[in-house]
Order: structure tokens, then sequence, then C-alpha cells
């Protein structure tokens, strides 16, 4: 019995079982006459429409009974009622046509976008006393030592300890490019090595590892309903009550003032309410979102939400972090300029207490001695730098703020790179080159383009450098040696000062409070800490600026298409309603309208998913 019920809901089974009993009775009134074919016309509308009749009763009695299910029911009931039975055996089976083909385009999609995401493998082969075994990757505990063979994904973030390969890295990012990984390199999950052999070491669980958390951000997304997508479920609210009444008075009105005969008139307020049926708009305009983050998440852009699209599509200024964001988050050591201990204590001293962080200095820095003992009690003061103890002296490196809040005094000289402290003394200067991200001047021509007409970098690190990046770039406005809660000042000044939506871009260390304040809040750079995830309203996996560009061309599109689904639904629908008042077309006219464009809207939504080229 319960496979039966199973079977019988498929929709392609209740079409046929219905169509076939529908043809048996339109045979039976043509050879023997109606009252013979009327059981057979209830017994076809029964198998059709037996599901639909009893959502709308169980929508009644939660009293929430303005839907599709609701209307189809009482047109096909009401017109067997007055006698149009082969009307109302035929809205049901066009409806439920319509339905198939709705959810068939709506399964397809969602599978493409699945097929576009299909980045986590489930297994991972971990290296036991030199024997690969295959194991679940949820089971694999942090600190195991993995194997990864051309041709495969990355299961979990892990850092190789052994062999060379180039990586795709296009699931997560995006970008085509291969990159190279070798000893000490971390690779995400999701990657693809395409040449050699790598043994890593994991630093994750696979649930926290990058590709779990770009699916849990891709499926979280469509929670967040963007405006347009509250206006449809608030215009359905409005929208279903009011034609309800207006179908009751085109049934009564015409036949109390005697325009028209009651069945007439019933049967037109019937068509009508089957025309006015909103299904084609309640799910073309959600798809046209599915579709943009869909297809952006491709493209390595991460939109926590619709709701994100339309506030970055009318961008006019953006704000960014200058280190790891307009600059490479690689940096190199240029200069190590020791006072009073040697050149390579200093390197010593600044490696260990820069093992554990993950600033963009720090990967350069702690490469100084690689074998230097790590730190204890170490702190990382956000903006400022790190302390922390070697052996048996307090060491703190960072900038001249830190210097001056661990009351050490600094010589005259220059102030650039980090300073270094032993025991509150000043024991030397670590200079460091930050080269400009080579797109970064490309990506900023493109967003004045785009309609951006300010741009900012707020940065913590000195005036000179920070100078010179402005400069290169041709950034309006610059501020320097800012602590995060400055960063934090001056975009609200930023933000009350600008007539458009503001954008703060970061690579998500130390800038989540910008990140949270910002009308939109753009982390780069990998998928980095919780905390950024979480402020942030849109991560970008790649750390290349034209990311940026293409996030806002995508949000502009998703837009277009689904305002185009809107114009486009509301269009028919009132053309139909016109034409169904006035009888120009029937009941089943009306409900192959309303399938057709829920249809179309689907294609056209799925354009969304095409990312653009850039
Ligand atoms: P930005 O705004 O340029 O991204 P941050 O606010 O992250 O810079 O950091 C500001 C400054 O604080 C850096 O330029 C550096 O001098 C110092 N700093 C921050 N973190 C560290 C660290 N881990 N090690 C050394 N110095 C640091
Ligand atoms: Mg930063």
């Amino acid at each position: 019995m319960k496979r039966l019920l199973h079977i019988y809901e498929r929709e392609p089974v209740r079409i046929v079982l219905g169509l076939s009993l529908f043809v048996a009775a339109l045979v039976t009134d043509g050879l023997v006459g109606d009252n013979a074919a009327l059981p057979i016309y209830l017994l076809a509308l029964i198998a059709s429409g037996a599901l639909v009749f009893i959502d709308a009763v169980r929508g009644i009695l939660r009293l929430d009974f303005l839907d599709e299910k609701f209307l189809m029911s009482i047109a096909s009931v009401g017109a067997m009622i007055i006698g149009e039975r082969a009307e109302g055996v035929a809205v049901m089976l066009f409806y439920l046509v319509g339905e198939y083909f709705e959810h068939r385009a709506v399964r397809r999609s969602r599978a493409s976008i699945k097929s576009l995401m299909d980045i986590r493998p489930d297994t991972a082969r971990v290296l036991l006393d030199g024997v690969e075994y295959e194991r679940d990757a949820e089971e694999v505990s942090v600190g195991s030592i993995i194997v990864i063979r051309p041709g495969e994904r990355c299961p979990i973030d892990a850092v190789v300890i052994e062999g060379r390969a180039e990586l795709d890295t296009s699931a997560l990012t995006g970008e085509s490019l291969p990159r190279t990984a070798e000893a000490g390199s971390e690779i995400q999950s999701g990657t693809v090595v395409l040449d050699g052999v790598l043994t890593a070491r994991t630093v994750r669980l696979a649930e926290e590892s990058a590709a779990a958390r770009v699916l849990e951000l891709v499926e979280n997304a469509q929670e967040h309903k963007s405006r347009e997508e509250s206006f449809i479920t608030s215009f359905s609210r409005v929208y279903t009550p009011i034609v309800t009444v207006l179908a009751l008075l085109m049934a009564i009105l015409p036949s109390a003032f005697g325009w028209l005969r009651p069945a007439d008139a019933v049967y037109r307020a019937l068509s009508f309410l089957v025309v006015s049926c909103p299904c084609a708009l309640v799910i073309s305009v959600p798809m046209a979102f599915f579709g943009g983050i869909g297809g952006a998440a491709s493209t390595g852009i991460l939109y926590k939400g619709g709701n994100v699209f339309s506030p970055i599509s009318r961008l006019k200024a953006v704000v960014f972090d200058k280190t790891g964001t307009l600059t490479e988050a690689e940096l190199r050591v240029d200069g190590i300029y020791p006072e009073g201990i040697s050149e390579g204590e200093l390197s010593r001293l600044t490696a260990s207490l820069e093992q554990g962080s993950n600033h963009p200095l720090a990967s350069a820095l702690s490469r100084l001695d690689p074998s230097a003992p790590p730190a204890r009690d170490i702190r990382e003061l956000s903006g400022r730098g790190v302390t922390g103890t070697v052996g048996e002296d307090s060491v703190g490196v960072g900038n001249a703020a830190l210097m001056r809040e661990l009351g050490v005094n600094i010589p005259e000289g220059p102030t650039d790179g980090v300073l270094v402290a032993k025991n509150g003394v000043y024991v030397g200067r670590i200079s460091l080159t930050d080269n400009i991200k080579s797109e970064a001047g490309e990506a900023l021509t493109a967003l004045r383009a785009l309609g951006v007409t300010r741009t900012v970098i707020l940065s913590g690190d000195s005036e000179g450098s920070v100078r010179g990046v402005a400069e290169a770039l041709g950034v309006n406005e610059h501020h320097s040696s800012l602590l995060p809660e400055d960063k934090y000042r001056h975009l609200e000044k930023i933000i009350s000062e600008t007539d458009g939506t503001v954008a703060f871009v970061g690579d998500g260390i130390n800038d989540s409070p910008c990140l949270a304040r910002a009308d939109v809040g753009i982390a780069m750079g990998e998928i980095g800490s919780d905390s950024a995830i979480e402020a942030a309203d849109a991560v970008i996996m790649t750390d290349r600026l034209t990311a940026l560009v293409r996030a806002v061309k995508i949000a502009r599109r998703t837009l277009a298409i689904a305002k185009e689904n809107i114009v486009f639904a509301i269009g028919i629908k009132l053309l139909v309603i016109v034409l169904a008042a006035f009888n120009l077309v029937g009941m089943w006219a009306a409900v192959f309208a309303d399938v057709g464009v829920a249809v179309l809207a689907i294609l056209n939504s799925m354009r969304a998913l095409r990312a653009p080229s850039n």
C-alpha cells in the first residue's frame, strides 16, 4: 500500500492515470451520453487531483489556504458543478503537467549548482606506519598524515610535509592558473592535486575545512532573503485575498444584475481565479537569486545571502585594508637591523613569536629562523603586534604603538616594518617589502567605471608605506597607523558622508568590526577566521582584487534577471487576467500560461548561474 502511494505521488503517474480516465470519459461522453460519463469524469478528477485536494484542505485547516492548490481545487470542482466537466478535469491535468515541468526545472538547476559545488571528497588516504588506509574524511583527527595523489581532491585542510605538485584551486577560488605546493605550503580541502604525490599533515577536521565551510555558506545563503524575495512574499499575501474577493464579486454581481447566466458568470470567475495564481512569480524570483549565489560560488565568490546583491550593486565608496588586501599576502624581509644583539638572535626571537600568528607579516617573519623554538604565553594584540616569552625573556614584535604600550624607547630613525623589544629594551627592526597586487590597478579602474567614486585605505601600517600604495593606485584617501578601533571610527564617518553604499574589503585579520559595520563587508583571501566569515556579507576565496569587480557585476546581473522575471510574470499575468475576464481565454489556457511563465522564468534564472568572464 505504502509503495503504491509512493508511486502515485510521482507526477507523471498521476498525469497518465488522470489522462487515461479523462480520455475514457470523453469517449463515453461522445458515444453513450453525459450521464454515463459523469462517474468517469469524477474518477479522472480524483485520480489526478487527490493530492492537490488534500493539500488544499490542509491549507484551509491551517487557515493559510490562499495558495495555488486551493485555487486549482475550487476551479476544477467549481467547473464540475456548473457542468463544465471536461474543463474541470483539464484544469487539474494542466496544472499537474505544469508542476511537473516546474519541478524538473528546479531539480535540474539545483543539480547544476550541486555539481558546481561538488568539492568535498568523502574519504581520505591516511598514512599509518607507512601503510595507506582509506578512511572517512570525517573521522580523520587533526595532525594525521594524509596522502593525496595526482587527480585527487584534498579532503582536509593540511600542510604539505613532502612532495611537490601543481594545484588546481579553481573550485574554491575560480582561478584557473595552477599554484605550486611544496613542503610547508598549506593546501585547502577542495583543491585538486594535478601532478605529483603530496604527503601532508592535517591542520583541521574535515567539517571545519575550507570545502565544508564553503558549502555551508552557500547552503545557508538561501535563507537570507533578498528585498526582492520578501517583496514577492508580501505581495502574494495581499494579492491573493484581493483576487479571491474579486472572483466572488465576478461570480455574484453579473448574475444578480442579469448581465450573464449564473453558470457563465461563475465560469468566468473561476477562470479568473486560476489565472491569478501567483505561482510563476513565487518561484521565479528566488530561483534568480539561487542561480546568482551558485554561479558566484563557482568563481570563488560566496555571498552570504540574496540580501547582499542590492547594496553591492550600488557601491559608491570602497574602503580597503592594506596589508594582504591591496598588497600581496606574502611579504619579503628586506632588511634586518639588530641593535645590541646579533642578527641571528633577532631573527630567532622574532620567528619564535610569529609562528602562531596568521597575520600577513607573520609567515615571512617566522621563516627567518624555521628552527626557532615556539614562544610561550603568546598574545596577539590586534593592529599592533605580538608578545610572548622566549626562554626567560619577554619579547614584543610589532609597530611603534606596541612599543609605546610596552614602555620601550625607540631610537630616532625609520620605524617601518616591525620593531622588536626584549625585556623592555629595543633590540632592532626588521623591514619588509610588500608588493602591490599586480591586478590592483586594473581592479580599481574597473570599480570606478562601475560607479565607485570614493576609495580609501585604512591601515595599521606606517604612513610611508601606506602613502606609497595609495599613490601608486590612485586611491583618493589614506589613513595610516590606525588601531582597529580607529579604522572603525573612520569607516563610520565615511558611511555617514556617503550617499550610496559603502563596502569594506579586508583580509579578515582583525577587521571583523569593520566587516560587520560596512553596508557590504567583504573578506578576501582564503576562508580564514571564523569571526571574519561571521561578520562579512561576502567572502572572496581568491586574493585577486578583480574578483571584487566580478562580485559587483554578478550582483547587478542577478538583480536584473530577478527584475525581468518579476516584470515578465506580472505582465503576462495581467494580460491573461484581462483576457479571462472578457472570456477570451479558457481556464486551461490560463493554467498553461502560468506554467509557461514559470518555466521561462526558471530558464531565465539559469543565466545567473553562468559567471561573467573577467
Ligand atoms: P593593515 O591595516 O595594514 O592590514 P594591521 O591592522 O593588520 O595592518 O596591522 C597593523 C600593524 O601592526 C602592522 O603593520 C604591524 O606593524 C603590526 N602587527 C600586526 N600584527 C602583527 C604581527 N603578527 N607581527 C608583527 N607586527 C604585527
Ligand atoms: Mg590587515
